[in-house]
């Protein structure tokens, strides 16, 4: 594939109506750190290869082949003036065995998985495990295998995740909800000042005292979230 992608505007992990482009090529651009890290390892799966990562900082981020003397390599750094990720040095060019499928790769993470399966998840409340793996299989061409190494799935609290997480990866996995979406949740229903940063308090308590102490607060404030928050928090 002989394709350079030149002053391609990728969305961030929160815009999801552009649609991502193939390939990487230098001059490509990221909105952030994570799309740039999400857009890799979709590339990188989807074509059967898996790169570790070479450099990873603040403002750098440089990967590599796995294959043994193979030149494909991208490095990335991130323009302060313009808060911009930039492919500045690429090659796309694999002279390793890639060719030889495999139907798993480690590259393929939950986190992937998720970004995969959450448009079907938002619009369909019926989502099966044999559908994820099918959607995985459609997208990658690999096989989800279950029973790996254990992954920790973070995701809002739709009943279609937590079905769907529980059948698929069942335990050692863990399934534990995003603060952030409980917060988007929770001020759905509560209009209260400051119930953010009393959530927020709360789940990042480090003894068990401080917990207890900001649940107080924020039952006195706003008994409902509080309710919500202690029941049924578990998904499994
Ligand atoms: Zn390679």
């Amino acid at each position: 594939m002989d394709v350079t992608y030149r002053n391609t505007m990728v969305p961030g992990v929160d815009d999801d109506n552009v649609p991502p482009p193939v390939g990487i090529g230098v001059g490509q651009r990221f909105m952030t750190k994570d799309a740039l890290v999400m857009h890799l390892k979709d590339y990188c799966i989807s074509r059967h290869v898996q790169f570790r990562v070479h450099k990873s900082g603040p403002t750098v981020y440089s990967v590599r082949c796995t294959g043994d003397q193979c030149p494909w390599h991208v490095y990335a750094s991130c323009s302060m003036k313009l808060n911009m990720w930039k492919v500045r040095r690429c090659n796309d060019e694999h002279t390793c065995l890639n060719v030889e499928l495999r139907m798993d790769n480690r590259l393929c993470t939950s986190s992937v998985i998720c970004n995969l399966i959450m448009p079907n998840v938002r619009t369909s409340f019926t989502l099966s495990p044999y559908e994820i793996i099918q959607l995985v299989k459609d997208k990658y061409h690999i096989q989800v295998v279950r029973g790996r190494s254990p992954m920790c799935i973070i995701s809002d609290r739709h009943s279609g995740i937590i079905r769907a997480v529980r059948d698929v990866f069942p335990r050692p996995h863990r399934h534990r909800f995003c603060i952030r979406h409980i917060i988007a949740n929770l001020n759905k229903r509560y209009s209260v000042q400051d119930l953010n940063k009393m959530v927020w308090r709360c789940a990042r308590a480090e003894t068990v005292a401080q917990y207890n102490h900001e649940m107080q607060i924020l039952k006195e404030v706003c008994s409902g979230a509080k309710a919500e928050l202690t029941e049924d928090m578990s998904p499994e």
